[in-house]
């Protein structure tokens, strides 16, 4: 993909963690390759008192190190080229004025990309600046950062307020998920091939796992997490995006809004969880004390008694012809055993047996999209030798091997897409507020209930409360199969 669009790239936030450990990475990994317009140029801007050469001082020490591979000195120097630097304080508006002079002084731009890498309060002011000095015609498009609000009356009032300034088309609200390529794969695999989609609905498959976990405890950043939680980090979120991926029907194609009224759909199909499914099929966890390691509690700024899940395990039901009776099981957690986000569909078991196993293992079907980005089907293959016994064994891909190319990051893929208008990956205002309205009953069940988050010992695969609302149905989790 090569991209002729000239464009300014305006950057809130330029000075924070999100930016230089990632944004600022990807640019330079995109540069390199020859993705970027010659001409194309980012404009740095956070309250920071800096003139251009003080940020890149920054840069150069707090970006740089970011960057894994392809790196030269060379590259680096014409990567920094394109960089500008604009103290714009969101709360003043006397330095959108300036902001808008910079921007419009330059007269081939082609579009221009605002990326708010801020917190969330920030979004709707500065949108409302934006418009105020004239930065949001037809050829300005806005990048909204995760977390969209805490719930989904907040989230609507985000929408509602950036919809009075930009149309929907011009909003790109990021979901990182999207942009990994192991999930782009998944509709590849699906789609692309006549061996999967007859097997993929409730006839063969009998659960469906989705998993996020975690190695790592919260670290620094207990205040931050102790407001936000597993719930709202992982599950509303990325946890959604990888459902719907997996359970949607084919689009009619693949553009934008053909792949997201797909997805809406699925969250529309979500079985509604009234607050007695919420305490039969939702798992809410902490991580406790274990092997030297700190428990949740004790962790760095936490409030003494938070109540704040670092797991979550959630039985969903799809009311549709295609899943019902399917449980699809959402996981994630921190201070997990493992570091793993992966897809699992577990098919049924065959009506009747004629090797010598009493009972071999089902099919299994698993799409790692990270640590490695690999599909494996489990598939059953005689022992070798006399007797006629079977042994569950992967057909394995794993595409960083399989396929030649560079695999980009998807904060790369992302803000490609975006300075190329591409929507696709990004959500729709109605997706994310009906993920919002799903996982509300929890939050709501939660805030009232008398009962505690179960504990779970830090480097374990969560709480046993977990494992028993999967044997209700007679499934396990993965890493115990
Ligand atoms: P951060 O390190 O706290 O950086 C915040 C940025 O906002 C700084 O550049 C800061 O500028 C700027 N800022 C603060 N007040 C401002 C104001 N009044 N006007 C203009 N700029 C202002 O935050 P972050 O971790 O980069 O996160 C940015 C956003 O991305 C957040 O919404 C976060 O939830 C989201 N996010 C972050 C990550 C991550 O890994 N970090 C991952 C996913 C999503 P000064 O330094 O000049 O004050």
């Amino acid at each position: 993909m090569n991209t002729q669009t000239n464009f300014d790239l305006v950057l809130f936030g330029a000075t924070g963690d999100l930016a230089m450990r990632k944004l600022l990475p990807c640019l330079y990994q995109a540069h390199v390759a020859g993705l970027l317009h010659p001409a194309g140029r980012i404009l740095g801007v956070s309250r920071s008192e800096l003139d251009t050469a003080g940020f890149l001082a920054k840069v150069e020490t707090n970006s740089k190190i970011h960057i894994k591979q392809n790196f030269s000195e060379e590259a680096w120097a014409s990567f920094i080229k394109r960089i500008h630097y604009l103290t714009v304080d969101v709360t003043n508006p006397d330095d959108f004025k300036t902001l808008a002079d910079t921007v419009k002084a330059r007269k081939e731009t082609d579009n221009v990309v605002v990326y708010l890498s801020t917190a969330p309060k920030f979004f709707a002011p500065a949108c409302a600046e934006l418009a105020n000095v004239g930065l949001n015609g037809g050829n300005v498009r806005i990048v909204l950062e995760k977390p969209l609000g805490t719930d989904l009356k907040s989230s609507q009032e985000i929408n509602t307020d950036v919809a009075r300034y930009f149309k929907e088309e011009q909003v790109y609200r990021i979901d990182h998920y999207l942009g990994k390529e192991a999930l782009q794969n998944l509709l590849a695999l699906r789609f692309a091939n006549l061996v999967f989609e007859p097997l993929w609905n409730n006839k063969y498959v009998k659960s469906v796992q989705l998993t996020i976990a975690e190695q790592l405890g919260v670290e620094e950043r207990g205040e931050f997490y102790d407001i936000t939680g597993a719930l709202r980090d992982m599950v509303q979120n990325h946890l959604m995006q990888m459902l719907c991926m997996t359970a949607m029907e084919a689009p009619k194609s693949l553009d934008a809004d053909d792949v997201r009224d797909e997805k809406l759909k699925v969250i529309k199909s979500l079985k509604p969880l009234t607050s007695a499914d919420v305490d039969a099929d939702v798992v809410r966890a902490q991580y406790t004390e274990n092997k030297g390691m700190n428990g949740y509690l004790q962790e760095h700024n936490v409030p003494a008694g938070s109540r704040t899940e670092t797991y979550v395990a959630v039985k969903a039901e799809i009311n549709n012809e295609r899943w019902a009776g399917v449980p699809f099981y959402l996981r994630t957690g921190k201070r997990m055993a493992g570091k793993v986000a992966e897809i699992v569909l577990n098919f049924r078991d065959l009506p009747n047996h004629i090797f010598e196993n009493s009972q071999p293992a089902p099919n299994r079907l698993v799409i790692e999209l990270q640590p490695t980005e690999s599909v494996r089907l489990y598939t059953q293959v005689k022992t070798p030798g006399a007797g006629n016994k079977v042994e569950l064994t992967a057909l394995s891909v794993d595409m960083g091997k399989a396929i030649q190319g560079r695999r980009a990051e998807a904060y790369e893929r992302l803000l490609l897409d975006v300075i190329n208008g591409k929507l696709a990956l990004f959500n729709r205002r109605d997706e994310l507020e009906a993920a919002w309205e799903w996982v509300m009953p929890i939050m709501e069940n939660w805030e009232n209930s008398p009962t505690p988050p179960h504990g779970y010992a830090a480097d374990s695969w969560g709480p046993e409360a977990a494992r028993e609302l999967l044997a209700r149905n007679g499934d396990k989790w993965h890493e115990e199969q």
